[in-house]
């Protein structure tokens, strides 16, 4: 279900940027999706199959591209891909990438 809230939102998104940019028609969206996101692309996939019928959106292609999981120490500020790697400096980390769903590129005619 968690899959269908953010596939209809992504939708949105993109017919919201279709009718900005005066398209009739979007041919692809590239997504990029966190590795440690929890989405499952297939599931995205199957969703965005049936809701984007009778859209601007109907004979867009989904493509997806997976991004690292990236971790800051608020301390040193360097920047880890896991949490083992991390510094020595015990302040914790914070998430700063890999957990997100963004559009990364819309094509429109
Ligand atoms: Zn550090």
């Amino acid at each position: 279900m968690h899959e269908f809230a953010i596939t209809r939102s992504l939708l949105a998104e993109v017919v919201r940027a279709a009718k900005e940019n005066n398209a009739h028609r979007v041919h692809r969206v590239k997504i990029l999706i966190g590795e440690k996101s929890a989405v499952v692309p297939e599931c995205v996939q199957f969703y965005f199959e049936q809701l984007k019928k009778g859209t601007v959106a109907e004979d867009a292609r989904l493509d997806f591209k997976r991004i690292p999981l990236q971790i800051r120490c608020p301390k040193c500020g360097r920047q880890f891909s896991s949490l083992e790697e991390m510094c020595d400096c015990n302040a914790g980390g914070e998430i700063v990438g890999g957990d997100e769903l963004l559009i990364e590129v819309i094509e429109i005619e």
